[in-house]
């Protein structure tokens, strides 16, 4: 029997497994998408039903590849999706979303992001966030690679206490957030959702993280992955094509990392000690 993986409330109430799937990279050569599909499926199979995408992976061909995934159960899932900031207007926001839609071949989206900051103004993109809400075809919407001062501007505009969540850049390797953005947003009840939570898998070369993830029966990747589990309000995308990878990246939440061992990772991966503007990838 699993453990049970950890769930976040977010602040309409919605419940959701902390640990989901990412989709970069897939959608963009047909030869890959009956795998695709599968690890994905397979994931929903072990309670990952968070799944996060965009128009912009695989120029729509992403959203393809979730829509067949979950064909027969979407209501098992959490969809996240997100704009382009140069379709983050009033009509552009509700335009992409309804593309969005149709490739995902669902109704709803359950979290819908601008993906990055561009020249429309926040207030626009909320507006058409929350037009898109009024009509049931998002449930939710927030914002991605937002840092502490973008934050701050958004809650300022009319409609933006309503952000549901913040995407960011952040692994062990990358905890630059630690510093101030995810106590405020911690603090705010508004979830951090951490991606590329493997730094793209070149962080599973390092010798520290090998060495205490072998002392604890584990591998890097599900050590790189329990450290951001470990926190509060940090949901953890990691993408796989590979079934057996989906396993192991499940079996993340299984880990018991001793005191002794959260320290050694902080000595060789220290927290941040001033702030660091956030980086993106
Ligand atoms: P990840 O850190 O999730 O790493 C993915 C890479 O690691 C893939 O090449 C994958 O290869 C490999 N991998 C996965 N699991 C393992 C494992 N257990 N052992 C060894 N290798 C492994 O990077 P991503 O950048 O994909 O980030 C995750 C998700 O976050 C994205 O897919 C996307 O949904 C989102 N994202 C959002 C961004 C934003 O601006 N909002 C920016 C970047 C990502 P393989 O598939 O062959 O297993």
């Amino acid at each position: 029997m699993d453990d049970p993986i950890p769930t976040i409330t977010f602040p309409d109430g919605a419940e959701v497994p902390a640990l989901g799937q990412g989709t970069w990279g897939m959608g963009e050569d047909a030869g890959h998408a009956r795998q695709e599909i599968a690890s994905l499926r397979a994931g929903l199979d072990l309670g990952m039903t968070m799944i996060d995408t965009a128009e912009m992976y695989g120029d729509g061909g992403a959203e393809d590849i979730v829509g067949q995934a979950i064909k027969g159960r979407r209501d098992e899932t959490f969809i996240v999706s997100k704009v382009y900031p140069w379709n983050a207007s009033r009509k552009g926001t509700i335009a992409a979303c309804e593309a969005s839609l149709e490739r995902l071949g669902t109704d709803r989206i359950d979290l819908y992001l601008l993906h990055w900051r561009g020249n429309y103004p926040l207030a626009e993109t909320v507006e058409a966030f929350e037009t898109l809400k009024a009509s049931g075809k998002i449930r939710a919407w927030g914002v991605s690679n937002f840092d502490t001062d973008d934050m701050q501007e958004l809650l300022s505009v009319p409609g933006g206490k309503n952000v549901a969540a913040n995407q960011v850049l952040y692994n062990i390797s990358r905890r630059g957030i630690e510093y101030d953005l995810l106590p405020w947003c911690q603090s705010r009840n508004i979830p951090v959702m951490a991606y590329s939570p493997i730094e793209q898998g070149r962080i599973l070369h390092h010798p520290d993280l090998i060495h205490i993830a072998k002392a604890n029966q584990a591998t890097p990747a599900q050590l790189a992955l329990a450290f951001l589990l470990e926190r509060d309000g940090v949901f953890v995308i990691p993408k796989t094509s590979n079934i057996e990878r989906v396993r192991e990246n499940r079996d993340c939440v299984s880990l018991d990392i001793t005191d002794e061992d959260w320290e050694a990772l902080d000595a060789a991966f220290p927290p941040p000690a001033k702030k660091t503007p956030l980086e993106m990838l």
